[in-house]
């Protein structure tokens, strides 16, 4: 099961993958947007890190909500929003908890994309986060259903939001900035999308 103190480092390994790939999600998002994701991300998960530094949560529930509200209040954009709603409804999700299994790791990511979806209204195909998201929840909750440990679900869920990212290369965008460009978005992987499988790997990470 993930205790406080791995929902702590799967954070902190997100932020070390999205600083050292903090130019290639600039540059993803350079092709198709205003080419600033990776240094939001970097920025808002670095504030993240100083706060669960300065004040240690007492539950996985407690760290989720200080990422959910820094990222709320340091990331501008459409990310900072998507993903402290995402945060903050997992958070919501486990309240009470000392320590999560596999089916608190599910209901976790269920209430997260849900609470994307609901925020920015994107559908899966619309290249967004949500196409990493959406098939990283159903190949968790696949792994729940065969018996799968925490590890399992989360091995499950970042395969599937690593090949969602991937998938995104040939979609027009038609939610975010990069719907600006219409047609022309096609060609080029979705800076969130490519975060949200950063996410997962890390939380697998810690996991495995
Ligand atoms: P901004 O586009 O405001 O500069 P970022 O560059 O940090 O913000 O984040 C862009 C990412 O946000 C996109 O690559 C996409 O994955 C995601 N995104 C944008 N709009 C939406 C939306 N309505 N629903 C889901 N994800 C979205
Ligand atoms: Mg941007
Ligand atoms: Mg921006």
């Amino acid at each position: 099961s993930l205790t406080t103190a791995d929902v702590v480092a799967a954070v902190t390994r997100f932020g070390a993958v999205v600083t050292e790939n903090r130019q290639y999600l600039i540059d993803l998002d350079s092709a198709i947007g205003d080419a600033d994701h990776g240094e939001n991300m970097a920025r808002g998960l670095a504030a993240a890190l100083e706060a669960l530094a300065a004040e240690p949560p007492a539950s996985p529930a407690d760290a989720l909500k200080a990422v959910a509200t820094t990222l709320i209040r340091k990331v501008g954009g459409a990310s900072g929003p998507l993903y402290g709603t995402a945060f903050l409804r997992a958070s919501t999700a486990v309240a009470g908890k000392d320590q999560l299994g596999a089916e608190d790791v599910v209901a976790l990511l269920v209430a997260a994309r849900d609470g994307i979806v609901s925020r920015g209204k994107a559908e899966p195909g619309d290249k967004t986060m949500v196409d990493a998201w959406t098939p990283a929840v159903e190949a968790a909750q696949a792994a729940l259903d065969g018996g799968g440990d925490v590890s399992a679900v989360l091995a499950a869920a970042s395969a599937a939001a690593q090949d969602g990212a991937a998938a995104t290369v040939p979609l027009v965008a038609r939610k975010g900035r990069a719907s600006y460009l219409g047609e022309r978005s096609a060609g080029h992987q979705d800076p969130g999308a490519t975060s949200t499988a950063m996410l997962f790997a890390a939380f697998a990470s810690v996991a495995g």
